[in-house]
């Protein structure tokens, strides 16, 4: 390299460092354009590589294999940090995508942004999440490879807007296409219909998706959207009857509460106020959000519409809901014998069987008793106050649940492609809850922590799979790398015999004394001495001390997690009394009687627990997800305040070590980290040897060799592949990258 190397750089700089002329970007200032785009006037490496070092200082590293001290979860943190307060959110690790919650408006998104992604390898763009979904888009429409793009981070980190985003990238995308605006619309439409009913505002998050969700977004031959479909996951139905303090219910409740629509709310015997329900009176804050509910009321309303949800479907909906809310309010008396009872005057179970179109003698009777086939002869019954009650919020949050699973495949019939391309393909996006690790946790987290156990697994296999087919592809020699994976904890949870899941299976179809602590007692039974397994007896540790007796910890891949027992069993039993599921069976409400006409009264077999469904379902998933080549946006949350320019180091690096991320970069490092196809590798930095530039005109190959040699690349520093060089670590070249960061 000499002094006079060549770098040019473009029209609108603003700013002179040591006689390197540098563009500066409104939203991300340091950024500077590609070097050959903008040819105006030589400047030196020299001052190139000091501007690089100020530069760096400043907005830190754009993909961290550019880190030195990569190994450093500070200087890993520090760069998020540097970029954070720049208002540049997002970050590579080779191919993975960090986005880092801003809790402000960028305009980041704006059309213009939108196009500077189009066809755009990674490199040449800076990082975002558009090009992923233009490199997804792209691998789909020319290379014919299926694509999902999985997104991952704890609550409030910011996936729902970036699976948003993705969607609305790929509209814009394929805005020149014919006959798609109808499919686009309702693809988009889907997202704040879904949201009314699966998302609730909860302390960590005001929209905070409830349920898990995987879409499919489905492509015709010219790389059209002709449809989607979409697999709801664990929608959280305990919300539906009770909410920590400040939380609330979910959305559609108040927004229905909040409707101007007179006739609809006197059709519902609705007055209006959440706080006269009891599902919805918890919440301290719903009047402030009167306004905004009213309005995303006609917002849903209006997605409704494109979906093509007519307007009696749409009223047996919104009766749905209404009859939730009137059973919620359903109050038990003892009567003299010590049983349940509603009284007469109580209209709340009238209005509720009213609107769920059952007899109302019978919904009184169903809630109050319980039958029972024992040998043949049925036997009812009755209920205390306490069972009664545990009955009533069990068929609310039953309702709930299968109608939200209805509205989903509602959705799906919707989406579905009216002509289906035998061509057809598909991206797909999963936006689904991260790791939990609360200061108690139970069922649902346990669910929860083994999904991400299931998807880190995944990620694993995929990316090396996917490692070990590009080096099959360019020729080059695989080198292992160490790393841990993480299938032996799969296997302590979901192992047929002695794993917790079957162990728990086994207890609730256990007849007779069955308990959450007969089930712990098991789990110690078998699985202690597992290394991944840790059961009270041992308190030999700091976390066993503090572990209850009706607890059990397991070391998860991201850290150490303590559950509580405590109705386990109940959850996974999930069991609705019989002469309930009949009762709604029997509905002439079109929704309800489909949601409940699978039940049969006839039927010996115990239905599925929740578990096993769960467990079911996750693994249909790992199968569709294995078929597609993946793409990774792993969000992190700045503050716990929802508040913008907040960066807390400490809640950043909580997240940062269970999302995997040194791991993932250590992993990535210990490869050749940095890749590029001949082509590009050549027309980025040819301006940095006089071998290649200005004027070279050789094969790319040649001159990206001449090109290393001129830059004194040691041998084991690259491979030369097929079609792409392949770097260890861009010593030489990082500093240079930095200069030239886009
Ligand atoms: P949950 O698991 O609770 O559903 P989430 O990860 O899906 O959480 P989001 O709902 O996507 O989180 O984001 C939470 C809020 O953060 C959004 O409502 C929005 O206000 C803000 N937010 C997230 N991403 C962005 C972004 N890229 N730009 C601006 N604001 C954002
Ligand atoms: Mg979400």
């Amino acid at each position: 390299m000499t002094q006079q190397d060549s770098v040019t750089v473009a029209e609108n700089s603003t700013q002179q460092v040591d006689g390197v002329q540098v563009v500066e970007n409104a939203e991300e200032p340091g950024l500077l354009e590609s070097p050959q785009k903008m040819l105006i006037r030589p400047v030196s490496v020299q001052g190139v590589m000091e501007h690089s070092l100020q530069h760096r200082e400043r907005v830190g590293v754009q993909d961290f294999v550019l880190l030195e001290d990569y190994r450093s979860e500070a200087a890993f943190i520090d760069n998020l940090k540097k970029r954070f307060h720049e208002n540049i959110i997002y970050t590579y690790i080779g191919n993975v995508l960090i986005s880092v919650n801003p809790y402000k408006n960028l305009p980041i998104y704006t059309e213009e942004k939108t196009k500077l992604y189009f066809k755009k390898a990674f490199f040449e763009a800076p990082p975002h999440v558009f090009a992923i979904a233009d490199n997804a888009y792209r691998s789909l429409v020319y290379e014919h490879r299926e694509q999902c793009i999985l997104i991952s981070g704890e609550s409030g980190s910011g996936k729902t807007e970036a699976s948003k985003k993705v969607l609305e990238y790929i509209a814009a995308r394929t805005n020149h296409l014919r006959n798609v605006e109808n499919v686009k619309d309702k693809l988009l439409q889907s997202n704040p219909l879904l949201e009314a009913f699966g998302n609730a505002k909860t302390h960590r998050n005001d929209n905070s998706s409830r349920f898990g969700k995987y879409m499919d977004i489905q492509f015709n031959y010219e790389g059209g959207p002709e449809g989607g479909h979409i697999l709801n996951y664990l929608l959280e139905k305990s919300r539906v009857v009770s909410q920590m303090h400040g939380e609330r219910n979910f959305h559609i409740f108040y927004q229905l509460l909040a409707s101007s629509d007179q006739s609809l709310m006197t059709h519902l015997k609705l007055q209006g106020r959440p706080e006269a329900y009891k599902y919805t009176s918890d919440s301290t804050s719903h009047m402030s959000q009167r306004a905004n509910d009213q309005e995303q009321f006609r917002v849903v309303q209006e997605a409704m519409k494109v979906i093509e949800i007519g307007e009696s479907e749409q009223r047996e909906i919104f009766e749905i809901v209404a009859s939730v809310l009137h059973l919620g309010n359903v109050k038990f008396v003892q009567n003299d014998k010590g049983y349940a009872e509603i009284l007469s005057h109580d209209a709340n179970s009238g209005n509720a069987a009213d609107l769920l179109k059952v007899n109302a003698t019978a919904l009184r009777e169903a809630l109050t008793n319980r039958t029972i086939e024992a040998r043949g002869d049925v036997v009812s019954t009755p209920l205390d106050v306490e069972q009664a009650q545990y009955a009533r919020d069990a068929l609310a949050k039953a309702i709930y649940d299968k109608h939200f699973s209805w509205l989903v495949s509602r959705l799906n019939s919707s989406l579905a492609p009216i002509e289906k391309d035998a061509k057809s393909s598909v991206i797909g996006i999963l936006d689904i809850y991260g790791f939990e690790i609360f200061p108690k946790n139970s069922f649902e987290q346990f669910c929860i922590n083994f999904c991400n156990e299931k998807l880190q697994q995944l990620f694993i296999q995929l990316t090396l799979r996917q490692e070990q087919e590009e080096y099959l592809r360019e020729g080059i020699e695989w080198e292992p790398v160490e790393y841990f994976n993480n299938i032996i904890i799969c296997d302590l949870i979901e192992a047929r015999h002695k794993g917790i899941i079957s162990i728990l299976d086994d207890e609730c179809l256990r007849p007779g004394d069955a308990t959450d602590a007969s089930f712990l007692d098991k789990l110690n039974q078998h699985l202690d001495g597992h290394q991944h397994y840790k059961s009270h007896r041992k308190s030999d540790t700091k976390t066993q001390k503090l572990m209850g007796r009706d607890e059990f910890c397991l070391v998860h891949y991201a850290g150490e997690v303590t559950y509580n027992v405590n109705t386990f069993l109940e959850k996974n039993n999930d069991l609705l009394f019989r002469d309930i599921q009949s009762l709604m069976a029997s509905s002439d409400n079109t929704i309800v009687g489909c949601c409940f006409k699978d039940y049969n009264l006839r039927s010996k077999k115990r239905p599925e627990t929740a578990i096993t469904q769960f467990k079911n379902s996750l693994n249909d998933l790992i199968k569709i997800l294995s078929s597609k080549e993946p793409s990774y946006i792993r969000c992190i949350k700045p503050n716990d305040f929802k508040a913008p320019m907040q960066f807390d180091d400490k809640l950043v690096s909580h997240q940062v070590k269970y999302l995997g991320l040194m791991e993932n970069l250590r992993v990535r490092r210990a490869g050749f980290a940095y890749r590029r196809t001949y082509e590009a590798f050549l027309e980025r930095y040819k301006c940095l040897s006089a071998e290649t530039w200005p004027n070279y005109r050789g094969a790319a190959r040649d001159g990206v060799q001449r090109l290393v040699e001129a830059l004194q690349y040691e041998k084991e520093e690259y491979r030369m592949g097929n079609t792409k060089i392949f770097v260890r670590f861009p010593k030489t070249l990082f500093a240079t990258e930095d200069a030239f960061q886009i």
